[in-house]
């Protein structure tokens, strides 16, 4: 039996499933997970010694590659400092000024340990701010395992949403409404019926949970004047877009498109903690006095703004606000899914693909989808065998047709060009 299959049995036997995040155990696509032993630059190896290009980056935060100097050199200062002291530091004020200039929506911030964590205080936020109960959330987005975040639709818009998980009771989902992405009837409607009770919509606005898929920009022009006009607030989840598809994160590419847009929450983690547990979110002074200790609404915790993680998230905020960073990484993303498509199409197969910054996504489709219906009745048999097969040439992509790609800035044009000639010998077999 080989190294990754006996750890993994050995695995099963003391963590449930043999892992410690679902997506890790190859569930979706079959397979024996491969167990990483280290990683450099744009690569990983496993326990076995074979190498991969990686593309999930961790799901997203190693955006400068496995063990860049500069971080590196920050994390080992900042350990011989001491790992934890659950006191004010300098450096996490450094780390929340380093967010707040790069994003003009935010004016203060707080720093937590996980997206989970940050997305939950998020809801709680608003509902304190505003008073009231209900959320909106739309079917595919991903904001972290809180009970209240665990929804999806019911069978009709009036239904309340049925949590996903066992564990969660139907009470403690009742305020959450959950419809369709880039769906406008459906908003409207809500907000017609329900507007004055609503405390926020939240959003993923480029949808990295379910592959690769853009809010339109009407459709977040329009949840902007529907949060307005009923008082409601709108909460833009940039855990996974947060400094990974711009430097001013997805909201910047949002105002670009409609002027003077500004989410009111923000939530970020991954890229802000460059490989450690870190994740915050910010919104106006105004609103954040309400959190704790200033105003009502609790939140805290132990590890929050450890010093170790901020070292690693403010070296890495350093070097990708260097000039050029964005543009040579999009540029370089964009290559891949345009090889990738070629690729496809000499093989004549199906496919589409679609990026920002250092995100990515394809499909084994005609026409990029739209929301979380048409993600999944996307190839998924062409995709697993797909995923396979470039595992078995070197190259690893995220083993889940619903999840996102990620390309970082230590992939060279030669990695990009390995990847799309793996591809097209994959593609010409299957
Ligand atoms: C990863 C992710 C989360 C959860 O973050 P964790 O650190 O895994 O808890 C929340 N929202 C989005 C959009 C994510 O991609």
């Amino acid at each position: 039996m080989s190294t990754n299959a006996q750890l993994f049995e050995r695995a099963q036997l003391s963590i449930p499933g043999g892992v410690n995040s679902p997506v890790r155990a190859f569930r979706a696509v079959g397979g024996t997970p491969r167990f990483i032993a280290r990683a450099q630059g744009a690569y990983m190896w496993d326990a076995e010694g074979a190498k991969y290009i990686d593309y999930i980056g961790s799901w997203g935060p190693m955006i400068l590659g496995h063990g860049h100097p500069a971080v590196l050199d920050a994390v080992l200062k900042a350990a011989h400092d001491g790992f934890s002291f659950g006191a004010p530091t300098e450096r996490e004020v450094e780390l929340a000024e380093e967010i707040i200039r790069h994003v003009p929506s935010i004016e203060q911030v707080r720093l937590v340990s996980s997206g989970t964590e940050a997305g939950m205080s998020a809801i709680r936020l608003a509902r304190g701010a505003t008073g009231r109960s209900k959320i909106v959330k739309f079917e595919g987005c991903y904001h972290g395992h809180a009970d209240a975040l665990l929804v999806k639709a019911g069978s009709g818009l009036a239904t309340f949403g049925h949590p996903t998980s066992a564990g969660v009771p139907a009470e403690v989902v009742q305020h959450t409404l959950v419809l369709e992405y880039n769906n406008l009837e459906q908003i409207e409607e809500v907000f017609k019926t329900q507007g004055h009770e609503i405390a926020c919509v939240m959003i993923e606005p480029i949808a990295g949970n379910m592959n690769f898929v853009r809010a339109q920009v009407p459709f977040v022009k329009r949840i902007r004047e529907l949060c307005d006009q009923h008082g409601a607030l709108f909460v833009f989840d940039e855990v996974m877009t947060g400094f990974r598809v711009a430097l001013g994160s997805a909201q910047s590419v949002y105002t670009q498109a409609i002027p003077g847009f500004r989410p009111d929450i923000s939530v970020f983690g991954k890229v802000i903690g460059g490989g450690m547990p870190l994740a915050a979110f910010g919104t106006s002074r105004k609103i954040m006095q309400n959190l704790a200790p200033l105003g009502p609404v609790y939140q805290a915790g132990t590890l929050s703004g450890n010093p170790v993680a901020t070292a690693c998230g403010l070296a890495t905020l350093k070097e990708i606000s260097k000039p050029g960073f964005y543009e040579a990484l999009g540029a370089r993303t964009k290559s891949l899914v345009a090889g990738l498509t070629q690729a496809a199409k000499t093989a004549g197969v199906p496919f589409v693909g679609d990026s920002e910054g250092g995100m990515f996504g394809f499909f084994f489709a005609s026409e990029l989808p739209q929301n979380y219906n048409v993600v999944m009745a996307t190839d998924k048999e062409r995709f697993n065998r797909f995923f396979h097969g470039m595992l078995d040439c070197g190259v690893y992509l995220a083993p889940a047709l619903y999840e996102a790609g990620f390309v970082s800035a230590a992939h060279t044009d030669a990695d990009i060009a390995a990847t799309v000639a793996a591809a097209a010998s994959v593609l010409a077999k299957a």
